[in-house]
């Protein structure tokens, strides 16, 4: 047992500020719109006529296009500033876990709750509590304290839509490995590689990289191809369910070049990207062999299974070997 440590006046003077405002409230910087919509669907590969038809020929019961509910968030976000600051600045505690040496963040929870559809003119507010700070905690990244955020986005008629509870770790960041560290293989001393969160939907998907295959959940009734796997068919709600080996061609759908944050077990600048399997399924996967400079929308890929640290196997995409 370990003697109860005092806890620190920071933490303390934190959370006082428990149950009170961790930002001020933002009003989105445009109303819910149909542009908007249409460049997250493609994004996301979402493909539902309730997004896209504006006639409403598809629900009778509404008029024109709803938002898709998991946008909730996207209303709200801050702009873009040309000089990189936030425009509200860092959420209560954000600032007071950096100066205490909790410097490195990763999110780790979202749980959102929809109370009605938003349809385009929907002008969204958002605002923020801090709910809670934890004590010190040892995590497979490091020692950290996790705070927790509750978000009410409310509609121009000040009536609520939705809710959010979001959850970060702010820890202190294990020693960076020199910028010119070769690969994961050759670096034993690395920080270890965080782990995946597997279900039971996902685990076949895991096991799979273990014999070097890249396995997709196929429908046993409809034969429809999804990723990331779920309990259910999108689109028979089937729930029997086979498996596919995919061929592990693909191109490059989209890619962002990862700066920040630097979590301990990358090398950075990351490429991650959006890739379109010859299957027809979208995955989110690094590229590997292919840098920043390199990577483009369009380009052929395959995939390339490795083991980064022993019994724990990821893959990746590189550049196209095979016809
Ligand atoms: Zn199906």
């Amino acid at each position: 047992m370990r003697e109860p440590v005092p806890t620190p006046q920071w933490l303390s003077a934190l959370r006082s500020h428990v149950g009170a405002p961790a930002a001020a409230p933002r009003t989105a910087p445009d109303p819910v719109n149909v542009p908007m919509i249409r460049r997250w669907c493609e994004a996301m590969g979402e493909t539902s006529a309730l997004y896209r038809d504006e006639s409403g020929a598809q629900h009778p019961n509404r008029q024109g296009v709803i938002a898709p509910p998991a946008m909730l968030e996207v209303w709200t976000m801050g702009r873009y500033r040309a000089d990189g600051k936030r425009e509200r600045g860092n959420l209560r505690g954000i600032d007071e876990l950096d100066a205490a040496g909790f410097t490195a963040v990763v999110a780790t929870n979202l749980e959102q709750t929809y109370l009605r559809d938003l349809q385009p003119g929907d002008l969204l507010t958002e605002q923020v509590l801090l709910e809670s700070v934890s004590d010190e905690k040892r995590t497979a990244l490091g020692l950290g304290h996790f705070l927790d955020y509750s978000y009410r986005f409310t509609d121009q008629h000040d009536a609520l839509v939705g809710t959010m509870r979001f959850r970060i770790l702010k820890f202190r960041p294990a020693a960076q490995p020199a910028a010119h560290a070769a690969p994961a293989a050759a670096a034993p001393q690395r920080p270890p590689h965080p782990r995946p969160a597997i279900t039971r939907d996902s685990a076949f998907f895991w096991d799979g990289l273990k014999e070097r295959r890249l396995l997709l959940r196929k429908c046993a009734r409809c034969a429809h191809l999804h990723h990331p796997p779920g309990p259910m068919c999108p689109r028979c709600h089937s729930m029997e369910w086979q498996t596919q080996v995919a061929s592990g061609r693909g191109t490059i759908h989209s890619y962002v070049i990862v700066h920040q944050p630097q979590l301990p077990g990358f090398d950075y600048p990351l490429p991650v990207a959006l890739i379109d399997l010859e299957e027809g399924v979208r995955l989110v996967a690094n590229l590997a062999g292919i840098s920043a400079a390199q990577a483009r929308i369009g380009l052929p890929v395959e995939v390339q299974f490795a083991e980064v640290e022993p019994g724990y196997m990821l893959y990746a995409f590189g550049p196209r070997r095979s016809p």
